[in-house]
């Protein structure tokens, strides 16, 4: 299949789990995760509508941005963040997904251009406890979400997970719900989150289930994925 009709299919499905699950329509918006695939797929995607495109190694994306220039692409970056990367990340992407500490935040925030609208970001949880995986705490991510609200630069728009891969449908809903819970408390404190962005390839049905309201897809758009 093309490009253009995995993407129809993915809308179709992403619809079909709205109704399923009893979400309003169009609450939950696709980001195509393009990292590691080449940039004409980049261009198919985005001739067939696709606007909003997430990479997570730094000088791929900057090389794929510079060889898009005449497409309005919204560029969102979900990668680890290393604080010598903050600068071009900051100067060069709409959206952070993977912010997971008061360093990296108060980085983003000094370097985003004056000149550009506030960066967008998601707080990355870490919902499955495991020591080694990236993210903030259960217990530290409302200290984290008030420091972020008090920086100018920086727009805090939500939450994001990487759960640990799991294949059972009920058991992949678990973390989502995990994090659906603490977006909600933090609704409930009146911060004002429209974001949470959960569910990959292979378990977006479970994320959209238990409220994610933007997927991040790779495989299931591109392919698999090589080495560029
Ligand atoms: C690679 C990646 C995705 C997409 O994964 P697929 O399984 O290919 O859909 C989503 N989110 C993050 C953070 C990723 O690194």
């Amino acid at each position: 299949m093309s490009v253009k009709e995995n993407l129809f299919a993915l809308k179709k499905r992403i619809n079909d789990f709205e109704k399923k699950y009893n979400r309003h329509s169009q609450s939950v918006s696709l980001l195509a995760v393009s990292k590691l695939h080449p940039i004409e797929k980049i261009k198919e995607a985005y001739e067939a509508g696709q606007e909003a495109f997430g990479e997570n190694y730094l000088q791929e994306a900057l090389s794929k941005q510079a060889a898009l220039t005449n497409e309005a692409i919204e560029w969102h970056f979900i990668g680890h963040i290393q604080s010598n990367k903050t600068r071009k990340i900051a100067e060069d992407f709409a959206w952070v997904h993977s912010v997971d500490s008061i360093k990296i935040a108060k980085r983003l925030h000094e370097q985003r251009p004056l000149d550009l609208p506030p960066l967008n970001i998601c707080i990355e949880v870490n919902v499955s406890d495991e020591p080694a995986k990236s993210g903030v705490d259960l217990k530290n991510v409302l200290s984290i979400a008030e420091y972020c609200l008090s920086l100018q630069r920086l727009r805090l728009r939500g939450l994001m997970t990487i759960p640990a891969q799991e294949n059972d449908f009920e058991k992949q809903r678990i973390p989502f719900r995990m994090l659906f819970e603490v977006f909600q408390s933090l609704r409930e404190k009146g911060i004002a989150l429209d974001t949470l962005s959960m569910g990959m390839s292979e378990d977006f049905e479970a994320a959209i289930a238990e409220g994610s309201t933007m997927v991040r897809i790779g495989t299931a758009l591109f392919g698999e994925r090589h080495q560029l």
